[in-house]
């Protein structure tokens, strides 16, 4: 087997068929030893059975695994169950959607086989089809994260991308809980090329992101890949002692040498919500380190499967 398709699906009725033809079309003549891996992670809709279908048509081909979470799990639990089941020599990530299209995977492959040294080309989108205060928060954040995490962030790369098997075992390897694979990726290491794609209109179903989803994504990143935010408070905690020394050695001389007895309602209400409210901020950072961990030593596993099917001691 040469190539996986690995395309993570949750609620995609419309697209599942549409997506297989699609490859089927981009890839005739030039790619003829492949397989997709759909994961059905947990769809509500009637993925299920859109899958099964496909599978049931083209189960002579062998070409089509299905993935069946037995609930929803997310995409990058999805990404993972794909890259654990995938037998290619190549593995390419890609949304079930349609908004990464097929030929682009084929443009992947001719930059991955240009050069043996590159093992993962990447897509980024080139323009981003969004309002300008989105993607001037994206990119924000992603010199924020860049100047704060171990590993680089690049801007505007999706997971859509194609990797050689060496790569794929060693994000395999990485079985943490808590995935952010834009930064597993990174960590990992290996070669990866850049190539720009652009990411089509989304025809049916909807996008699973809302604002407050991306946010929480945001903090994933940062809290997985940095432990700034555990500096921080140490940093702030460091100041705000400094200069209430400094502000204590004020108020006595006041007293002593000007005699001025010190106003002092405002100036207590004022420090006390400030400090409550800042031991508060680095108790949340601790916090959210603590859950990350407390999840993780329970050490559940990243996916449940329901049904495999075209497993291959199936039949
Ligand atoms: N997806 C998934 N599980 C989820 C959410 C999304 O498998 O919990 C899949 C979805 O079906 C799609 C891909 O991940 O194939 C990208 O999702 P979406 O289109 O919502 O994201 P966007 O393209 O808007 O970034
Ligand atoms: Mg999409």
């Amino acid at each position: 087997m040469k190539l996986s398709l690995v395309a993570p699906c949750y609620n995609e009725e419309a697209n599942i068929k549409r997506f297989f033809d699609a490859v089927k079309t981009a890839f005739d003549g030039k790619v003829t030893d492949y397989e997709i891996v759909f994961v059905n992670d947990g769809s509500k809709d009637g993925t299920y059975k859109e899958l099964k279908k496909l599978y049931d048509e083209n189960k002579k081909d062998n070409n089509i695994q299905v993935l069946t979470f037995s609930r929803n799990f997310g995409k990058e639990s999805a990404m993972y169950a794909g890259l654990s089941n995938a037998k290619g020599d190549y593995v390419c990530i890609i949304d079930a959607d349609l908004q990464q299209r097929p030929e682009v995977v084929l443009a992947m492959l001719d930059k991955i086989n240009s050069d043996e040294d590159i093992d993962c080309v990447a897509a980024y989108q080139e323009n981003r089809k969004e309002s300008k205060a989105m993607s001037g928060i994206k990119s924000g954040f992603y010199k924020f994260i860049n100047k704060i995490a171990d590993v680089d962030f690049v801007n505007g790369a999706s997971d859509f991308r194609l990797m050689k098997r060496s790569m794929v075992e060693a994000i395999l390897d990485m079985s943490e809980y808590h995935r952010f694979s834009k930064g597993i990726f990174s960590w990992v290491g290996f070669n990866t090329a850049y190539i720009p794609y652009t990411v089509e209109e989304r025809e049916f179903g909807e996008t699973k992101w809302t604002v407050g989803k991306l946010f929480k994504y945001a903090i994933d990143g940062i809290i997985s890949f940095s432990t700034f935010p555990l500096k921080l408070a140490t940093a702030i905690g460091i100041t705000t002692s400094i200069i209430s020394v400094l502000y204590l050695i004020f108020v006595v001389l006041q007293k002593l040498i000007a005699g001025i007895d010190v106003p002092g309602y405002a100036t207590i209400v004022v420090l006390v919500l400030f400090l409550g409210g800042m031991q508060l901020f680095c108790l949340g950072i601790l916090g959210e380190y603590l859950s990350k961990i407390y999840v993780q030593v329970k050490n559940r596993p990243i996916y449940i499967l329901k049904e495999h099917l075209g497993k291959d001691d199936e039949d």
